[in-house]
């Protein structure tokens, strides 16, 4: 995983089909800003425009899911690359006394937007069980 590359492509070329309408498509896409702290061929991470804590990023794979609900085996890497991305940013940020990975999936759960993302939390005291 190369987390120098910071380039912003004007396409989302790990889109199969791009949801016109979703925010984070169109943030993958370049075609709507966000403060970007790292990309890929199949990530983007940038931070949340509304912050929970002192680190909040939003990582997502370009590739529109709905959410973790629908995700199936073929989603399996990309999975596995965005938990490591995470934590690479993780290690660069350095929130203190930890982080916290949260994937809301579902309305009921919190989910709002309807493109699957992982919020990497952190620089704050964490309550559990989460509200
Ligand atoms: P969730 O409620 O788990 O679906 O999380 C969605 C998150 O996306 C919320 O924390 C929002 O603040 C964040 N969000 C929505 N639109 C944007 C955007 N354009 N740029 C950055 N964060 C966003």
């Amino acid at each position: 995983m190369n987390l120098g590359r910071m380039s912003k492509p004007e396409t989302n070329p790990g889109a199969a089909e791009p949801i016109r309408d979703c925010p984070f498509c169109r943030i993958a896409a370049g075609a709507a800003p966000a403060q970007i702290v790292f990309q890929d061929e199949e990530i983007v991470a940038f931070r949340d425009i509304h912050p929970q804590a002192p680190t909040h990023i939003l990582l997502i794979p370009r590739r529109h899911i709905d959410s973790l609900g629908v995700a199936n085996s073929e989603d399996a890497v990309v999975l596995g690359r965005l938990m490591l991305a995470a934590a690479q940013i993780a290690r660069q940020e350095r929130p203190a006394d930890g982080f916290r990975v949260v994937i809301n999936t579902g309305a009921g759960a919190g989910q709002s937007v309807f493109h699957l993302h992982l919020h990497l939390l952190g620089g704050r005291r964490m309550a559990w069980p989460p509200g």
